[in-house]
Protein backbone atom coordinates (compact mmCIF):
# COMPACT_ATOMS: atom_id res chain seq x y z
CA UNK A 1 0.00 0.00 0.00
CA UNK A 2 1.39 3.55 -0.67
CA UNK A 3 1.63 5.96 2.00
CA UNK A 4 -0.37 8.84 0.46
CA UNK A 5 -3.95 7.01 -0.23
CA UNK A 6 -7.07 7.99 -2.12
CA UNK A 7 -9.95 6.79 -0.72
CA UNK A 8 -13.00 6.58 -3.42
CA UNK A 9 -16.05 5.77 -2.31
CA UNK A 10 -18.52 4.49 -5.10
CA UNK A 11 -21.40 5.10 -2.64
CA UNK A 12 -20.56 8.71 -2.63
CA UNK A 13 -20.78 9.16 -6.08
CA UNK A 14 -23.73 6.94 -6.54
CA UNK A 15 -25.76 9.47 -4.01
CA UNK A 16 -24.21 12.76 -5.66
CA UNK A 17 -25.80 11.21 -9.01
CA UNK A 18 -28.91 11.08 -7.14
CA UNK A 19 -28.46 14.49 -5.31
CA UNK A 20 -27.85 16.18 -8.57
CA UNK A 21 -31.02 14.37 -10.21
CA UNK A 22 -33.03 15.97 -7.55
CA UNK A 23 -31.98 19.47 -7.71
CA UNK A 24 -32.24 19.23 -11.51
CA UNK A 25 -35.78 17.24 -11.34
CA UNK A 26 -36.75 17.81 -15.17
CA UNK A 27 -33.40 17.25 -16.56
CA UNK A 28 -31.35 14.43 -17.68
CA UNK A 29 -27.96 14.22 -16.32
CA UNK A 30 -24.84 14.07 -17.97
CA UNK A 31 -22.14 12.58 -15.68
CA UNK A 32 -18.58 14.51 -16.37
CA UNK A 33 -15.47 12.43 -15.95
CA UNK A 34 -12.64 13.87 -17.76
CA UNK A 35 -9.28 14.14 -16.76
CA UNK A 36 -9.46 10.64 -15.57
CA UNK A 37 -12.80 11.85 -13.39
CA UNK A 38 -11.32 14.63 -11.91
CA UNK A 39 -8.81 12.31 -10.59
CA UNK A 40 -10.81 9.59 -9.12
CA UNK A 41 -10.58 6.89 -11.56
CA UNK A 42 -12.85 7.49 -14.78
CA UNK A 43 -13.19 3.47 -15.25
CA UNK A 44 -14.33 3.05 -11.70
CA UNK A 45 -16.45 5.89 -11.23
CA UNK A 46 -18.14 5.25 -14.73
CA UNK A 47 -19.26 1.80 -13.38
CA UNK A 48 -20.31 2.86 -10.56
CA UNK A 49 -22.83 5.37 -12.48
CA UNK A 50 -23.73 2.84 -14.82
CA UNK A 51 -25.27 0.44 -11.90
CA UNK A 52 -27.39 3.82 -11.51
CA UNK A 53 -28.74 4.12 -14.47
CA UNK A 54 -26.65 6.93 -15.74
CA UNK A 55 -28.29 9.48 -18.18
CA UNK A 56 -24.84 9.35 -19.64
CA UNK A 57 -21.42 10.53 -19.74
CA UNK A 58 -19.38 13.04 -20.41
CA UNK A 59 -15.69 13.22 -21.14
CA UNK A 60 -13.50 16.11 -23.13
CA UNK A 61 -11.47 13.46 -25.24
CA UNK A 62 -11.85 11.05 -27.77
CA UNK A 63 -8.87 8.96 -26.27
CA UNK A 64 -11.02 9.15 -22.69
CA UNK A 65 -14.15 8.16 -24.16
CA UNK A 66 -12.04 4.94 -25.72
CA UNK A 67 -10.84 4.08 -22.73
CA UNK A 68 -14.24 4.43 -21.09
CA UNK A 69 -15.60 1.67 -23.66
CA UNK A 70 -12.71 -0.36 -23.71
CA UNK A 71 -13.18 -1.11 -20.31
CA UNK A 72 -17.03 -2.08 -21.24
CA UNK A 73 -18.98 1.04 -20.49
CA UNK A 74 -21.87 1.10 -22.48
CA UNK A 75 -23.78 4.21 -21.61
CA UNK A 76 -24.09 7.21 -23.74
CA UNK A 77 -20.79 8.88 -24.23
CA UNK A 78 -20.51 13.22 -24.97
CA UNK A 79 -17.08 14.50 -26.54
CA UNK A 80 -17.05 18.04 -24.95
CA UNK A 81 -14.38 18.87 -26.87
CA UNK A 82 -15.64 17.49 -30.08
CA UNK A 83 -13.48 15.71 -32.58
CA UNK A 84 -9.94 17.07 -34.30
CA UNK A 85 -9.41 15.38 -37.06
CA UNK A 86 -11.07 13.53 -40.30
CA UNK A 87 -10.09 9.83 -39.19
CA UNK A 88 -11.70 10.35 -35.98
CA UNK A 89 -15.20 10.34 -37.09
CA UNK A 90 -14.80 6.38 -38.10
CA UNK A 91 -14.30 5.91 -33.98
CA UNK A 92 -16.91 8.34 -33.37
CA UNK A 93 -18.95 5.71 -34.88
CA UNK A 94 -17.75 2.90 -34.56
CA UNK A 95 -17.68 3.38 -30.20
CA UNK A 96 -21.11 5.11 -30.60
CA UNK A 97 -19.73 8.52 -29.03
CA UNK A 98 -21.68 11.79 -29.24
CA UNK A 99 -19.82 14.93 -30.50
CA UNK A 100 -19.88 18.53 -29.95
CA UNK A 101 -19.86 20.47 -33.01
CA UNK A 102 -18.06 24.02 -32.12
CA UNK A 103 -16.61 24.70 -35.78
CA UNK A 104 -17.20 25.19 -39.24
CA UNK A 105 -14.11 23.19 -39.66
CA UNK A 106 -15.46 20.08 -37.86
CA UNK A 107 -18.45 20.83 -39.97
CA UNK A 108 -16.53 20.47 -43.36
CA UNK A 109 -14.96 17.08 -41.88
CA UNK A 110 -18.41 15.51 -41.94
CA UNK A 111 -19.12 16.72 -44.94
CA UNK A 112 -16.04 15.26 -47.02
CA UNK A 113 -16.58 11.69 -44.20
CA UNK A 114 -17.82 8.55 -46.52
CA UNK A 115 -18.59 7.11 -43.77
CA UNK A 116 -21.62 5.25 -43.11
CA UNK A 117 -23.61 5.58 -39.59
CA UNK A 118 -25.57 8.07 -37.40
CA UNK A 119 -23.68 10.24 -35.47
CA UNK A 120 -25.33 12.23 -32.42
CA UNK A 121 -24.36 16.05 -32.15
CA UNK A 122 -24.37 18.85 -29.97
CA UNK A 123 -23.80 21.99 -31.51
CA UNK A 124 -21.66 24.53 -29.12
CA UNK A 125 -22.51 27.97 -29.59
CA UNK A 126 -20.34 30.49 -27.80
CA UNK A 127 -22.55 33.08 -25.93
CA UNK A 128 -19.76 34.87 -24.13
CA UNK A 129 -17.04 32.95 -22.98
CA UNK A 130 -14.84 33.19 -26.10
CA UNK A 131 -13.75 29.82 -25.71
CA UNK A 132 -15.09 27.09 -27.70
CA UNK A 133 -18.11 27.78 -29.77
CA UNK A 134 -19.84 29.22 -32.96
CA UNK A 135 -20.32 32.53 -32.74
CA UNK A 136 -23.54 33.80 -33.49
CA UNK A 137 -23.44 34.68 -37.10
CA UNK A 138 -22.17 30.97 -37.76
CA UNK A 139 -25.55 29.30 -36.33
CA UNK A 140 -27.79 29.25 -38.91
CA UNK A 141 -25.48 28.17 -41.43
CA UNK A 142 -24.01 25.46 -39.54
CA UNK A 143 -27.19 24.20 -38.30
CA UNK A 144 -28.53 24.18 -42.00
CA UNK A 145 -25.28 22.47 -43.27
CA UNK A 146 -25.09 19.68 -40.42
CA UNK A 147 -29.15 18.81 -41.10
CA UNK A 148 -28.29 18.21 -44.93
CA UNK A 149 -25.65 15.30 -43.72
CA UNK A 150 -26.95 11.86 -44.03
CA UNK A 151 -24.61 10.75 -40.94
CA UNK A 152 -25.94 13.23 -38.92
CA UNK A 153 -28.89 12.53 -36.48
CA UNK A 154 -31.78 14.97 -36.57
CA UNK A 155 -32.85 17.43 -35.11
CA UNK A 156 -29.51 18.53 -34.10
CA UNK A 157 -29.19 19.42 -30.48
CA UNK A 158 -27.30 23.18 -28.76
CA UNK A 159 -25.04 23.20 -26.00
CA UNK A 160 -22.97 26.32 -24.26
CA UNK A 161 -21.41 27.06 -21.58
CA UNK A 162 -21.43 29.75 -18.82
CA UNK A 163 -18.15 31.76 -17.76
CA UNK A 164 -19.97 33.40 -14.36
CA UNK A 165 -22.68 30.65 -12.75
CA UNK A 166 -20.20 30.07 -9.82
CA UNK A 167 -20.70 34.03 -8.83
CA UNK A 168 -24.80 34.45 -7.93
CA UNK A 169 -24.24 37.96 -7.88
CA UNK A 170 -23.22 38.45 -11.67
CA UNK A 171 -26.07 39.26 -14.26
CA UNK A 172 -23.83 37.71 -17.28
CA UNK A 173 -24.98 34.35 -16.80
CA UNK A 174 -28.79 35.93 -17.40
CA UNK A 175 -27.32 37.71 -20.66
CA UNK A 176 -25.96 34.26 -21.44
CA UNK A 177 -28.77 32.25 -20.90
CA UNK A 178 -31.03 35.13 -23.05
CA UNK A 179 -28.21 35.04 -25.96
CA UNK A 180 -28.82 30.89 -26.27
CA UNK A 181 -32.39 30.78 -26.09
CA UNK A 182 -32.47 33.85 -28.92
CA UNK A 183 -30.44 31.63 -31.14
CA UNK A 184 -31.89 28.21 -30.93
CA UNK A 185 -35.44 29.24 -30.14
CA UNK A 186 -36.69 28.26 -34.07
CA UNK A 187 -34.98 25.17 -33.76
CA UNK A 188 -36.04 21.13 -32.14
CA UNK A 189 -33.29 20.07 -30.78
CA UNK A 190 -32.14 19.14 -26.87
CA UNK A 191 -30.62 22.02 -25.47
CA UNK A 192 -27.90 21.86 -22.45
CA UNK A 193 -25.74 24.64 -21.24
CA UNK A 194 -26.00 24.09 -17.02
CA UNK A 195 -22.79 22.91 -15.37
CA UNK A 196 -22.44 22.48 -11.54
CA UNK A 197 -22.73 25.83 -10.71
CA UNK A 198 -25.68 26.30 -12.87
CA UNK A 199 -27.59 23.47 -11.34
CA UNK A 200 -26.80 24.34 -7.55
CA UNK A 201 -27.36 28.52 -8.57
CA UNK A 202 -29.59 28.71 -11.81
CA UNK A 203 -32.58 26.32 -11.74
CA UNK A 204 -33.86 28.48 -14.86
CA UNK A 205 -30.79 27.06 -16.87
CA UNK A 206 -31.65 23.39 -16.63
CA UNK A 207 -32.98 22.86 -19.82
CA UNK A 208 -33.21 19.07 -21.06
CA UNK A 209 -29.79 18.05 -19.95
CA UNK A 210 -27.63 19.18 -17.25
CA UNK A 211 -23.71 18.72 -17.20
CA UNK A 212 -22.36 17.91 -13.62
CA UNK A 213 -18.81 17.51 -12.99
CA UNK A 214 -17.25 18.86 -9.57
CA UNK A 215 -20.76 18.30 -7.08
CA UNK A 216 -20.70 14.84 -8.62
CA UNK A 217 -17.22 14.40 -6.74
CA UNK A 218 -19.05 16.11 -3.96
CA UNK A 219 -17.76 19.55 -3.90
CA UNK A 220 -19.48 22.84 -4.04
CA UNK A 221 -19.26 24.88 -7.54
CA UNK A 222 -20.62 28.06 -5.40
CA UNK A 223 -17.25 30.23 -3.64
CA UNK A 224 -17.90 30.34 0.20
CA UNK A 225 -20.17 26.97 0.28
CA UNK A 226 -18.84 22.78 0.44
CA UNK A 227 -21.07 20.56 -1.29
CA UNK A 228 -22.64 19.45 2.13
CA UNK A 229 -24.70 22.97 1.89
CA UNK A 230 -25.96 21.37 -1.36
CA UNK A 231 -26.58 17.79 0.29
CA UNK A 232 -23.34 16.25 -1.70
CA UNK A 233 -20.96 13.86 0.01
CA UNK A 234 -16.97 13.97 -0.84
CA UNK A 235 -16.14 10.78 -2.81
CA UNK A 236 -12.46 11.19 -2.31
CA UNK A 237 -10.66 11.19 0.89
CA UNK A 238 -6.64 11.90 0.48
CA UNK A 239 -4.97 10.38 3.70
CA UNK A 240 -1.57 10.04 5.11
CA UNK A 241 0.67 9.16 8.01
CA UNK A 242 2.63 10.88 11.08
CA UNK A 243 6.21 10.07 10.42
CA UNK A 244 7.62 11.55 13.02
CA UNK A 245 6.91 14.26 16.14
CA UNK A 246 9.32 16.79 17.23
CA UNK A 247 9.87 19.68 20.15
CA UNK A 248 10.74 23.03 19.08
CA UNK A 249 11.21 25.58 21.60
CA UNK A 250 10.12 29.54 21.51
CA UNK A 251 11.78 31.36 18.57
CA UNK A 252 13.00 27.98 16.08
CA UNK A 253 11.90 28.25 12.60
CA UNK A 254 10.50 25.30 10.35
CA UNK A 255 10.95 24.51 7.10
CA UNK A 256 12.95 25.61 3.73
CA UNK A 257 13.18 29.61 3.67
CA UNK A 258 12.40 29.47 7.68
CA UNK A 259 9.08 31.06 6.64
CA UNK A 260 7.46 29.89 10.20
CA UNK A 261 8.59 30.56 13.70
CA UNK A 262 7.58 28.80 16.88
CA UNK A 263 5.74 31.93 18.96
CA UNK A 264 5.88 29.28 21.98
CA UNK A 265 7.70 26.05 23.03
CA UNK A 266 5.74 23.01 21.24
CA UNK A 267 5.43 19.63 19.24
CA UNK A 268 5.34 19.42 15.88
CA UNK A 269 4.17 16.68 13.66
CA UNK A 270 6.00 15.61 10.50
CA UNK A 271 3.07 13.74 7.78
CA UNK A 272 4.53 11.96 4.55
CA UNK A 273 2.91 14.17 2.10
CA UNK A 274 4.30 17.16 -0.23
CA UNK A 275 3.70 18.51 -3.59
CA UNK A 276 5.33 15.28 -4.89
CA UNK A 277 1.99 13.46 -4.29
CA UNK A 278 0.18 16.85 -5.39
CA UNK A 279 -0.77 18.44 -2.70
CA UNK A 280 -0.80 22.06 -2.99
CA UNK A 281 2.77 23.43 -2.53
CA UNK A 282 0.83 26.94 -1.96
CA UNK A 283 -1.12 25.82 1.19
CA UNK A 284 -0.29 28.81 3.34
CA UNK A 285 0.91 28.54 7.06
CA UNK A 286 -2.84 27.49 8.51
CA UNK A 287 -4.14 24.91 6.42
CA UNK A 288 -5.97 22.77 8.17
CA UNK A 289 -5.43 18.64 8.17
CA UNK A 290 -7.26 16.29 10.32
CA UNK A 291 -5.62 14.24 12.88
CA UNK A 292 -7.99 11.99 15.20
CA UNK A 293 -11.09 14.15 14.04
CA UNK A 294 -8.90 17.18 15.43
CA UNK A 295 -7.58 19.90 12.97
CA UNK A 296 -4.12 21.21 13.02
CA UNK A 297 -2.27 23.61 11.06
CA UNK A 298 0.48 23.24 8.48
CA UNK A 299 3.15 25.41 9.07
CA UNK A 300 6.09 26.90 6.76
CA UNK A 301 6.40 25.38 3.73
CA UNK A 302 5.36 22.43 1.53
CA UNK A 303 8.21 20.22 0.73
CA UNK A 304 8.18 17.74 -2.06
CA UNK A 305 7.75 15.14 0.70
CA UNK A 306 6.55 16.34 4.16
CA UNK A 307 4.76 18.58 5.92
CA UNK A 308 4.74 20.22 9.47
CA UNK A 309 2.03 20.23 11.34
CA UNK A 310 1.45 22.13 14.56
CA UNK A 311 -0.04 20.47 17.34
CA UNK A 312 0.89 22.84 20.05
CA UNK A 313 1.34 21.65 23.66
CA UNK A 314 -1.33 19.23 24.83
CA UNK A 315 -1.76 17.30 21.57
CA UNK A 316 -2.51 13.50 21.50
CA UNK A 317 -0.91 12.99 18.20
CA UNK A 318 1.38 9.89 17.69
CA UNK A 319 3.71 8.33 14.84
CA UNK A 320 1.91 6.16 12.62
CA UNK A 321 -1.90 8.30 13.28
CA UNK A 322 -3.48 9.05 10.17
CA UNK A 323 -4.00 12.20 9.01
CA UNK A 324 -6.76 13.33 6.29
CA UNK A 325 -5.70 16.02 4.17
CA UNK A 326 -8.94 16.48 2.52
CA UNK A 327 -12.50 14.67 2.03
CA UNK A 328 -14.43 13.37 4.58
CA UNK A 329 -14.49 15.74 7.88
CA UNK A 330 -12.59 18.26 5.95
CA UNK A 331 -13.82 19.31 2.90
CA UNK A 332 -11.73 20.16 -0.54
CA UNK A 333 -12.95 23.37 -1.46
CA UNK A 334 -11.39 24.83 2.06
CA UNK A 335 -7.58 23.43 0.82
CA UNK A 336 -7.98 24.61 -2.44
CA UNK A 337 -9.06 28.11 -0.37
CA UNK A 338 -6.35 27.94 1.20
CA UNK A 339 -3.77 27.51 -1.57
CA UNK A 340 -5.60 30.14 -3.68
CA UNK A 341 -6.95 27.65 -6.50
CA UNK A 342 -10.15 25.69 -6.62
CA UNK A 343 -10.89 22.00 -5.46
CA UNK A 344 -11.35 20.39 -9.51
CA UNK A 345 -7.15 21.39 -9.42
CA UNK A 346 -6.41 20.16 -5.65
CA UNK A 347 -7.83 16.83 -6.77
CA UNK A 348 -6.70 16.92 -10.75
CA UNK A 349 -3.15 17.14 -9.40
CA UNK A 350 -2.15 14.08 -7.68
CA UNK A 351 0.66 12.36 -9.19
CA UNK A 352 1.13 8.92 -9.84
CA UNK A 353 2.66 8.21 -6.06
CA UNK A 354 -0.88 8.38 -4.71
CA UNK A 355 -3.03 5.29 -4.79
CA UNK A 356 -6.39 4.92 -5.46
CA UNK A 357 -8.21 2.82 -2.90
CA UNK A 358 -11.72 2.29 -3.80
CA UNK A 359 -14.17 1.36 -1.32
CA UNK A 360 -18.32 1.23 -1.19
C1 LIG B 1 -15.98 20.19 -17.45
C2 LIG B 1 -17.25 20.61 -18.10
C3 LIG B 1 -18.45 20.61 -17.38
C4 LIG B 1 -18.52 20.28 -15.91
O1 LIG B 1 -18.15 21.41 -15.15
P1 LIG B 1 -18.28 21.42 -13.55
O2 LIG B 1 -18.03 22.82 -13.19
O3 LIG B 1 -17.22 20.49 -13.06
O4 LIG B 1 -19.64 20.93 -13.25
C5 LIG B 1 -19.61 20.94 -18.05
N1 LIG B 1 -19.59 21.28 -19.36
C6 LIG B 1 -18.46 21.30 -20.08
C7 LIG B 1 -18.50 21.69 -21.51
C8 LIG B 1 -17.25 20.98 -19.48
O5 LIG B 1 -16.12 21.00 -20.19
Amino acid sequence: MSTVTALVSRSAIADNYRQMKKLAPKSKVLAVLKANAYGHGAVAMARELMRVNVDGLGVARLEEALELRAAGITSPILLLEGFAEQSDITRLITYQLETVIHSLEQITMLEQCQQQGRLKVWLKIDTGMNRLGLNSSEVVQAYQRLNQLEIVETPVNFMSHFACADELDNDFTARQIQAFFELVKEYDGQLSIANSAAILAWPDTHLDWVRTGISLYGCSAIEGKTGADFGLRPVMTLQTKVIAIKSITQGQYVGYGSTWQAKTDGKLAVIAVGYGDGYPRHAKTGTPVLINGKRYPIVGRVSMDMITVDLGQTSQVSCGDVVTLWGQGLPAEEIARWSDTISYEIMIKLTHRVEILFED
